[in-house]
């Protein structure tokens, strides 16, 4: 697992630090995105304003990507190998699970283009099934 956390960091030039390894850890081993309030569970020693710091320096390096599913909570998400610094290319739904409350990429659907008339200017899509 050690060896899966370095390369995963080292593959978007990031640092291997403690805190940063013990924070991807999780979202390797957890299929869902997690929010800040998951991440201070498990990591019960950690402080929360390093955990949210690290979160933003990870998004900002392509490593994961923010989830918005509508719950309060801001989720994140281990983005694919071809995320980089500054370009996510994260254009997937998220399937929020109503009865478990969880969330997951769902990576290999892309997002349709929508046409709309002009007058519209979409800002956000949510699919039904
Ligand atoms: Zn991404
Ligand atoms: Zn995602």
């Amino acid at each position: 697992m050690t060896a899966k956390i370095i390369d995963t960091l080292a593959g978007k030039n990031v640092q291997p630090t403690p805190m940063r390894m013990l924070i991807l850890e999780q979202f390797l081993l957890n299929t869902r995105a997690l929010s800040l309030v998951d991440l201070e569970g498990f990591l019960p020693r950690a402080d929360r304003s390093t955990i949210y710091r690290n979160l933003k320096f990870f998004v900002q390096k392509g490593l994961i990507h923010t989830v918005d599913e509508g719950s309060v909570a801001q989720h994140y998400a281990l983005c694919p190998d071809a995320c980089e610094e500054g370009a996510h290319l994260d254009t997937h739904p998220h399937f929020y699970c109503t009865s478990c409350k969880e969330t997951i990429c769902l990576s290999s659907l892309v997002i349709p283009s929508f046409r709309f008339p002009v007058k519209y200017r979409v800002e956000q899509v949510e699919m039904t099934a």
